[in-house]
């Protein structure tokens, strides 16, 4: 008998994958070539549906309203506004509803800022750094950088008090400049939010010159379909153990700074959950997925945000109740292959538990022994979690003394010395990562 989840998460996404800006790794924007000449608008009557579905379909009493793109804020603010009067009209009493809007910024101003905070919303702004980093692919129909534009957008969330979640990609640009990126995050922005986004660009031996240049149609003439095939990444995608580097040297910077506690980084949040037994929260770090869907602005539902392409559609919720289709078997199936498709590798893995392979989107390479469906990613994640172990532990104990795990960077600061003091740069590192010293513990 089918069973339905309690809950699950949808991204819906009203304008497509159209966009104002022309970001130069963005997979989503040749979407466009799924729905020719559409006019990727959602309509009112599929903006009811969908809540409508949304708030029935859930028996937990919270419900996630999130909005993606594409940009989302380009269908304007009054579709927004009508969103939560319907919120309003479909909900049931016991039901609290969040909502969530993942932006560029470049739109934002005093109007929009006051709605977000008149209605709660934590908004994901896109930023990969400072100006020079963020210029490097995050850039307009004209190739023009967007960085004056999104903190300027950004100045007028600041000032109500908007909660913001900084959604930063990590990729061949800013992959060496971690502490600038995060130093800028919280120092400059004064964000008490961030989320790190590898970026990996998959593509195949023939479309890799192609793929270079962009996914954009627009500035860049005509472009395939962006699909989950091949084995080739293009010259934008992070460096697997660059990206591993970059976490620890964050790491290491939250930890030896008053930052545990105040400012909130979703690896690090994550991963102590798993150390501490819990469910970890993201679908790529958990063992099974499947509850992450995307929703179309004509009501096509496909498995994943990162699936979008004809093989993932499960259907539209006009025809079927987007239920029914979460819970289909198709569905089902493609949330355990998450965990029934990985190699020898990574079931023999010390720190699978908090790993369980990653994406399956990102296993396209094989194991040292030659198995097939290791993670794009996995050197880098190896390397972050064996450095954090020791840490992790620590603040899972304290955690069930009842303490803060905040109080975990001074007792770490009185052992740091003697865990490391006699490793020479090019040998093992003592925490047992299989690592040279210099590219873990004892990264710069
Ligand atoms: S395919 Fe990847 S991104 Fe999609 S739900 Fe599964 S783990 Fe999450
Ligand atoms: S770190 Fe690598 S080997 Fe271990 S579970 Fe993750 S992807 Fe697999």
């Amino acid at each position: 008998m089918m069973t339905s989840p309690p809950a699950f998460h949808l991204l819906s996404k009203p304008t497509g994958p159209i966009c104002n800006l022309d970001c130069e790794y963005c997979f989503f924007l040749s979407k466009e070539m799924l729905y020719p000449g559409d006019r990727f608008r959602m309509a009112d009557e599929m903006l009811e549906t969908y809540i409508r579905q949304l708030l029935e379909a859930h028996r937990t009493p919270e419900v996630t309203v999130a909005w993606q793109g594409g940009e989302p804020t380009m269908m304007g603010l009054d579709f927004f506004k009508r969103s939560i009067e319907l919120v309003e009209r479909h909900r049931r009493p016991d039901q609290r509803v969040e909502y969530t809007i993942q932006t560029n910024g470049v739109l934002l101003n005093e109007r929009w800022a006051e709605f977000f905070k008149e209605n709660q919303f934590l908004v994901g702004l896109s930023v990969d750094g400072p100006r020079e980093l963020h210029d490097a692919y995050r850039v307009d129909k004209r190739g023009v950088g967007s960085f004056d534009r999104v903190m300027a957008g950004y100045e007028h969330l600041r000032t109500v008090g908007v909660d913001v979640n900084v959604l930063c990609t990590v990729h061949a640009a800013n992959q060496g400049h971690p502490l600038e990126v995060y130093r800028f995050f919280r120092d400059e922005m004064g964000v008490q939010f961030i989320q790190f986004i590898p970026i990996v660009e998959r593509t195949t031996e023939t479309l890799l010159p192609l793929a270079n240049l962009g996914w954009s149609t627009e500035r860049k003439g005509k472009r395939p379909l962006y699909v989950q095939a091949g084995n080739r990444v293009t010259n934008r995608t992070v460096d697997p153990k660059a990206f591993g580097r970059f976490l620890i040297a964050v790491f290491e910077e939250w930890l030896a700074n008053p930052d545990v506690g105040e400012v909130f980084v979703q690896h690090f949040d994550v991963a102590l959950a798993s150390w501490h037994g819990e469910p970890p929260g993201l679908c790529i770090f958990s063992e099974t997925c499947g509850l992450a869907l995307a929703l179309e602005h004509n009501g096509d539902l496909y498995s994943c945000d990162h699936y979008v392409e004809p093989d993932y559609l499960l259907g539209n919720i006009t025809d079927t109740p987007m239920i029914e289709l979460i819970a289909s078997d198709r569905q089902r199936k493609f949330g355990q292959a998450k965990r029934d498709t990985l190699p020898q590798y990574c079931l023999d893995c010390k720190v699978r538990f908090a790993c369980h392979g990653g994406c399956p989107r990102n296993r396209f390479i094989a194991t040292p022994d030659g198995e097939d469906g290791l993670n794009y990613l996995c050197a880098g994640y190896k390397l972050f979690f064996n450095h954090i172990d020791p840490v992790m532990k620590l603040m899972s104990q304290l955690l069930k003394q009842g303490q803060a795990p905040s109080a975990a960077p001074d007792i770490v600061a009185g052992h740091e010395v003697e865990r490391y003091a006699w490793a020479g740069r090019n040998e093992p590192c003592p925490c047992g990562s299989g690592d040279k010293f210099k590219n873990c513990h004892g990264v710069a």
